[in-house]
């Protein structure tokens, strides 16, 4: 590949592509070049900020003309810097973010490119969602494409597995549609496969009636309590009702309002209580977890289910420089238990983080081999191990960290893959770990639909030699 496109070559693109075109020397390049993570400040040949379907063709063509390798960018969250490129050309999908509904089949349309928070806006103005992420700012393409969990998860499943459609443009450039009864090999693959097999212009999801108003609780405990905050959550999840979720955070207390000023970056444990059903219910778990571990502080609220999705947005901003590792861990036992109390407060830096998902209930409702997605439906824990800093020098010791973290968690996890979307980095190794005997399908349908692996900037399949 010789990765070059000189003005003139882009002044090309420009006469056939609807959206803007951004070359290094053009004004706006460096913002539209950026993505969430600071690590990845790359300088591509080309930024194509696509206006449709067809300037996706458009770009896809291009690259392909000139020996330009392709990112594909949707929210730019990609921790592993997977959609930010030097040299090549992006194809930035941030255009495509309009949102449809239709409340009375419990449908939504949203564009490749469009935000957690944009389909929340839209959905919620009928007391409607689709289970996605905790943070708003999120791209919906790379998060559902990776699967997709969050606090809906234990009661409607993945983003996936409330797909129902996608459109995509191949590398050859077709426009397709996968569905259940179209393209069905392609439609299980883009259920977990990443942007493997195409980019995606269009989603469409099933909506489930979801608030407006959802109890949030949140309890907080010194990082000494951690053995105890944790056999407390592994009591709960035992019998916990599938309209109440809770995920589990090792990390500094904010300097926020709620937090007493003295407990302000303050190391320990917290307990995100967001409970969809009655607030008598919400009620009763707080005061059964307040009762069994008093917290040294908590904070608990009704708020709408747009507020909840946005609660940790600020937390996790753009500019910062990360690097993370994840596992999937069956059971919290007193082994996990101690590797994680030994390993939280090892960290340095006050923004890194430690996180725990539970996916059980509709998780677990959905069979192994339905859709592609990076690991089994049997209960667990997904955890995502964070390491979080304002400056690029402070990061080695945080990439240490989370690194020395994950090494010793795995003996008791469930292998050294993970959900492909919390690898900071991509390792082919972990990668095939991750899919286990889902791989071979997925290397079949790379081959189909994308033989030459023109979109490999991805958790990467390699296409099967057929
Ligand atoms: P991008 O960097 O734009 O894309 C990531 C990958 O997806 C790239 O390989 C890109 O090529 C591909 N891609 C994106 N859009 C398309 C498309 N339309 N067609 C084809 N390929 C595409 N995950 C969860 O499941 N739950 C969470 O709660 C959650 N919270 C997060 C919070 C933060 C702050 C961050 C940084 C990540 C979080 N994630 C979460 C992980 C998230 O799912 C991944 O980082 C995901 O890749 C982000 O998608 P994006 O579109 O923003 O990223």
């Amino acid at each position: 590949m010789t990765q070059t496109a000189g003005t003139g070559t882009i002044d090309e693109l420009r006469k056939t592509f609807q959206g803007e075109v951004f070359g290094p020397e053009d004004p706006g390049y460096d913002d539209a070049r950026r993505v969430w993570n600071a690590v990845h400040d790359r300088r591509p040949a080309v930024v194509a900020r696509c206006e449709s379907t067809e300037d996706v063709r458009t770009a896809i063509g291009f690259a392909t003309e000139h020996d330009l390798e392709i990112a594909v960018r949707g929210g730019a969250h990609s921790v592993a810097g997977d959609s930010a490129i030097d040299d090549g050309l992006v194809i930035d999908l941030s255009k495509l973010n309009e949102v449809t509904v239709d409340a009375e089949a419990k449908r939504a349309k949203i564009g490749g490119g469009g935000l957690l928070g944009d389909l929340d806006a839209a959905t919620q103005e009928y007391g409607l969602a689709v289970p996605a992420g905790m943070v708003s700012h999120t791209g919906v393409g790379g998060l559902t494409l990776g699967g997709g969990m969050g606090w809906l998860t234990r009661m409607h499943g993945l983003s996936i597995d409330n797909l129902v459609s996608a459109q995509l443009v191949t590398a050859d450039g077709r426009v397709l549609r996968a569905a259940e009864d179209e393209n069905p090999d392609l439609f299980w693959a883009i259920r977990g496969g990443g942007g493997n097999f195409g980019v995606v212009t269009e989603f469409e999801f099933r909506l489930h009636e979801v608030g407006p108003i959802v109890h949030h609780g949140m309890l907080f405990w010194d990082q000494a309590q951690g053995p105890e905050v944790f056999k407390l959550a592994r009591e709960l999840f035992a019998d916990l009702p599938r309209e109440i979720n809770v995920a589990i955070a090792g990390l500094n207390a904010p300097p926020a309002p709620f937090v007493p000023e003295h407990l302000h970056f303050q190391l320990g444990y917290a307990l995100l209580v967001n409970g969809f059903g009655s607030a008598e219910q919400h009620a009763e778990l707080m005061d059964r977890l307040r009762t069994a571990l008093p917290p040294l502080f908590e904070f608990a609220t009704p708020m709408p289910y747009t507020a909840v999705q946005q609660l940790i947005d600020e937390a996790n901003g753009w500019g910062k420089y990360n690097y993370e590792k994840g596992a999937y861990l069956e059971e919290l036992t007193d082994d996990v238990i101690a590797v994680i109390t030994e390993h939280l407060p090892r960290k340095q830096s006050p923004m890194s983080i430690n996180l725990y998902y539970r996916l059980d209930n509709a998780y677990s409702e959905v069979a192994d081999d339905a859709t592609a997605f990076s690991g089994g439906r049997s209960p667990r824990f997904a955890t995502f191990i964070v390491g979080v800093c304002g400056v690029p020098e402070l990061l080695p010791v945080e990439r240490e960290w989370a690194r020395s973290f994950w090494s010793a968690l795995v003996p008791h996890s469930l292998g050294i893959g993970s959900y492909v979307n919390s690898m900071g980095e991509i390792e082919d190794d972990r990668v095939r770990a991750s899919y286990g005997e889902k791989y071979e399908r997925l290397a079949r349908v790379k081959a189909e639909f994308d033989p030459d692996n023109v979109f490999h900037r991805n958790a990467n399949i390699h296409p099967a030699r057929i």
